[in-house]
């Protein structure tokens, strides 16, 4: 688990995310430091793929000279506490707006996992409807500790 000084909560560590992308090749509305302070963090060193720290939300396909990220962060996640808060462009955030952010962010961590989980039962439940009697479910767990599910004729 990372520790909490590593945390993209923390500008700096957005910052230094964006090492060796191409984020600051051009000096743009798009630099590394605008990224950052518009909260977002790179996912890969050769993409432009970045989430942002409190709501998650991913962008991709920068338009380096012309896109704004904190407009395209509001276009894409309206809702997201961050944007509220950060409103301004000043540089860090008060010990009260980081936790009233760490608690957004862990709401948004768990509001994922339970679509991701209830869509898993979903498609489990659909399965099991539409089997026939000479079919079965298998399960399996890989390396990744990621479970397959399969329908195979008996
Ligand atoms: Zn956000």
């Amino acid at each position: 688990m990372e520790s909490i000084l590593d945390s993209k909560s923390f500008l700096h560590n957005r910052i230094n995310s964006f090492k060796g992308t191409g984020f600051d090749k051009m000096r743009s509305k798009c630099s590394s430091k605008r990224m950052a302070e518009a909260g977002f963090y790179s996912m890969q060193a050769d993409s432009d793929l970045v989430k942002c720290f409190a709501c998650g939300v991913e962008i991709q396909n920068w338009s380096k000279s012309s896109d704004d990220p904190w407009l395209q962060h509001e276009k894409q996640s309206p809702e997201c506490l961050y944007l509220k808060v950060k409103k301004s462009y000043s540089n860090e955030l008060t010990v009260k707006e980081f936790i009233e952010i760490e608690k957004f962010r862990c709401l948004q961590m768990n509001d994922r996992y339970f679509q991701q989980k209830s869509k898993t039962i979903k498609d489990m439940l659909d399965l099991v409807q539409n089997l026939t009697s000479d079919q079965e479910i298998v399960t399996t767990i890989d390396e990744n500790n990621q479970v397959h599910i399969e329908v195979k004729t008996k």
